[in-house]
């Protein structure tokens, strides 16, 4: 039960402008078509291309068929399907590629849907109005009931969709049109509105902005940090100081849980820790309080093109007693951080009595931030 892909690009269509064929168009980075082949990836694959583009499709370097297109779209796909013979294929997808954007979960439905049907192709219901127009005026309107936007892959039962295709004269539409000139039931499955045919200079820019949203780019960074206990009457933590019969040691103001918040920011940039850039051999940070450093490193960030999706500082202490001052500790984070109070988590563990923490010697503090791209 082999499952293979043909790839149609032999067009010469320029309406979407520019010097070459939209389907060899750059779109994020490669041609059009590499992005419609990749969808496709792990099957067979077969190419159609134009002979003008025939180094276009070799430099892919892609372990594809390239194939000759034909005369008209059918004589393309016609040669394709014959280019499959003989090699167990059992059902065959035929796609667009001038279509890069086309998901997983539309192919699986075709794919699974000639499990019942000799023919399976996604499409979406026309939702607009319909007006027949001439001269930029309308003439009419037309009933959109029963009406669907077509789409591909059309995927087919290979033995018959050849068959077909030996058996039909001239062009056509599209393969599902070939397919029902043969007889065969061709059953509709969901399109995805992405899933759109680039068409028209204005396209490119929303299939762009389309590719941007799937390669969400994610960063994660992780911060630790431990200050011992000193004499004093209250310790500074994540922005809050909150009353203790000691204080906490160190160069700044000793704020534990805002020094690992602002390494785990500088971890997710790859940008070193809070020594790195406030090294403590230099006299102007000594007692520096620790939400210059927080700000400097989600200013990094921003610079870098980063927003902060969330953060999760742990202050790890018998006492003082975090829980009731966590609120105010998330908000004052948050205020500094300029995000979102929900983005900003504080809480709090004991270490059971164990180890330095249990003997109540100093705090320790652990935080995570994830960056995300905008
Ligand atoms: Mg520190």
């Amino acid at each position: 039960m082999t499952t293979a892909a043909i790839i149609t690009a032999a067009g010469r269509g320029l309406r979407a402008g520019g010097d070459l064929p939209k389907q060899w168009q750059m779109l994020a980075g490669q041609p059009v078509v590499a992005h419609a082949l990749a969808a496709f990836a792990g099957m067979p694959r077969v190419l159609t291309v134009h002979p003008d583009d025939q180094a276009l499709a070799e430099a892919l370097r892609l372990d594809i068929k390239i194939v000759p297109g034909g005369a008209t779209r059918s004589a393309s796909v016609k040669n394709a399907l014959e280019a499959l013979a003989g090699q167990g294929i059992s059902k065959v997808l035929i796609h667009d590629g001038a279509r890069p954007m086309v998901s997983a979960a539309v192919i699986a439905r075709v794919i699974e849907a000639l499990d019942q049907a000799a023919g399976a192709a996604p499409a979406l219901p026309v939702s607009d109005a319909l007006w027949r127009g001439a001269d930029g005026r309308v003439t009419g309107t037309q009933d959109r009931s029963g009406l669907y936007r077509a789409q591909t892959p059309q995927g087919f039962r290979y033995d018959a969709i050849l068959a077909a295709h030996r058996a039909h004269p001239g062009d056509a539409a599209d393969d599902v049109a070939v397919a029902r000139a043969a007889g065969l039931d061709v059953t509709i499955v969901a399109g995805d509105e992405d899933n759109l045919k680039l068409t028209f200079p204005d396209d490119f820019a929303r299939a762009e902005a389309i590719l941007r949203g799937r390669r969400m780019d994610l960063r994660v960074g992780n911060g630790f940090d431990v200050h011992a206990f000193c004499d004093g009457d209250g310790v500074w933590l994540c922005g809050v100081k909150v009353p203790h019969g000691k204080a906490l040691l160190g160069h700044s103001d000793a704020d534990v849980g805002m020094h690992a918040l602002t390494d785990a920011i500088y971890g997710a940039l790859a940008e070193g820790d809070i020594g790195r850039h406030f090294p403590p051999s230099d006299p102007q940070w000594k007692g520096a309080e620790s939400h210059i450093f927080l700000r400097h490193a989600m200013r990094l960030a921003r610079a870098k093109g980063f927003e902060l999706a969330n953060c999760d500082v742990t202050l790890i202490c018998e006492r003082p007693k975090v829980g009731p001052h966590a609120e105010a500790m998330r908000a004052a984070l948050a205020a500094i951080l300029q995000v979102d109070l929900e983005r900003v988590s504080v809480k709090a563990t004991t270490s059971e009595r164990l180890g330095f923490t249990g003997r109540e010697e100093g705090i320790a503090a652990m935080a995570t931030a994830a960056l995300v791209r905008t």
